[in-house]
């Protein structure tokens, strides 16, 4: 064989190939077209009744040279991208989720943009319990730079007979604090009617474990401005938080906050046991910042330094401890909360790790 005629069978392969990729994008048009039509009736976009009477009709029309299993094989290749094709269509995608919106959210909590890629930390005393205690941790917290103060007013306890918070006085004082020392409150809101009220007082809406699948709860928190901290449920697992989270955006407010917190297991050692691994999963699933609350999911103090390590490690936003000025007489959590002595430790331990990427002030 001549070099011209291999020259010209080639020319002549090229030609065929551009024939191939134009009918394989004019059957990708096509199945888009098909793809839209089902999603509107809602029909079910894989069909395997479809797929075999088409891979029918190529084996009868085959003339060779290839062999028909060969022939079906590499349709179902297209077949196959054809299905992702309609797949990738992003109308039904979540808003949260980050095919909707590749970029990071970041939420605005008083100047701190949670999100930006700075770590930061949210303390404060489990339960509020007065002005001078939440003083007292609020001032510790200055001392280091820390500006995000978290504290319960309306506490949802497992027993009814333990402390439930003050409630609306207990919101007053973290805003008296907060305005004194030019720091930022986060805080739970257990009802939907308090959530209006609620915006009077908190930076952050909180809502809690026991209430991530309290619907209305979500709803009203997804129809105000304030930026909320949704933290996962007891046994939820991330796709049912991330439906949760969903609730509130796709009422409007997109300045959402997810917690892992843990979740409960069989495992007794910890309170619950920390999901470490849905911090990756939620940041590559949605867009919104993710945070660590290392007291309540591991429910050890001894735990906290290291849960917070491995926070900080695996690509969490943020972190969240809670701080007593006297954890032995606090009135929930006492077993798990960092006294002043105990705070500065975590973070000069975070400091030495190396882990924490942003200046902590020495003490
Ligand atoms: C809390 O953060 O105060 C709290 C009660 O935690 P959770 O809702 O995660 O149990
Ligand atoms: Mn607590």
């Amino acid at each position: 064989m001549s070099n011209e005629q291999l020259d010209s069978l080639r020319d002549e392969l090229d030609k065929v190939n551009l024939a191939i990729l134009e009918k394989i994008n004019e059957r990708a048009r096509l199945v888009k077209e098909i793809g839209d039509i089902k999603r509107e009736q809602g029909i079910n976009r894989f069909d395997p009744v479809r797929e075999r009477s088409m891979l029918d009709h190529i084996a009868k029309h085959n003339e060779g040279p290839f062999e028909t299993a060969t022939l079906q094989h590499l349709f179902k290749q297209i077949f196959k991208a054809s299905l992702e094709l309609q797949e990738e269509d992003n109308s039904k995608a979540l808003l949260v989720s980050r095919k909707k919106q590749p970029e990071n959210t970041t939420v605005d909590v008083k100047g701190e943009k949670i999100g930006d890629g700075q770590q930061r930390f949210v303390f404060g005393p489990c339960a509020v319990e007065s002005y001078e205690q939440v003083l007292a941790v609020a001032k510790e917290m200055k001392k280091r730079g820390q500006r995000l103060l978290r504290g319960g007013a309306f506490k949802p306890r497992t027993s009814p007979y333990d402390f439930q918070g003050l409630g609306l006085e207990g919101l007053k004082i973290l805003k008296r604090v907060a305005d004194e020392l030019d720091m930022a409150v986060i805080s739970e809101i257990v009802t939907p009617a308090d959530v209006e009220v609620a915006t009077e007082y908190v930076d952050v809406i909180q809502i809690g474990a026991r209430n991530m699948q309290n619907f209305e709860l979500l709803k009203a928190a997804g129809s105000v401005k304030t930026p909320v901290l949704l933290k996962r449920g007891l046994s939820a697992t991330i796709e049912e938080f991330i439906h949760a989270a969903e609730y509130i955006v796709s009422k409007g407010n997109s300045q959402l906050m997810l917690c892992e917190r843990g979740i409960r297991t069989y495992e007794k050692a910890t309170r619950n046991t920390l999901d470490i691994s849905a911090v990756p999963i939620l940041k590559q699933e949605t867009h919104l910042p993710v945070m660590v609350d290392v007291t309540h999911s591991t429910g050890r103090r001894d735990l906290l330094l290291p849960a917070a390590k491995a926070a900080l490690a695996i690509g969490a936003d943020a972190v969240m401890a809670e701080v007593h000025p006297d954890p032995a007489v606090a009135l929930s959590d006492s077993a798990q909360q960092m006294n002043f002595e105990q705070f500065n430790q975590f973070l000069d331990g975070l400091i030495e790790s190396g882990l924490y990427k942003a200046p902590i002030k020495q003490a």
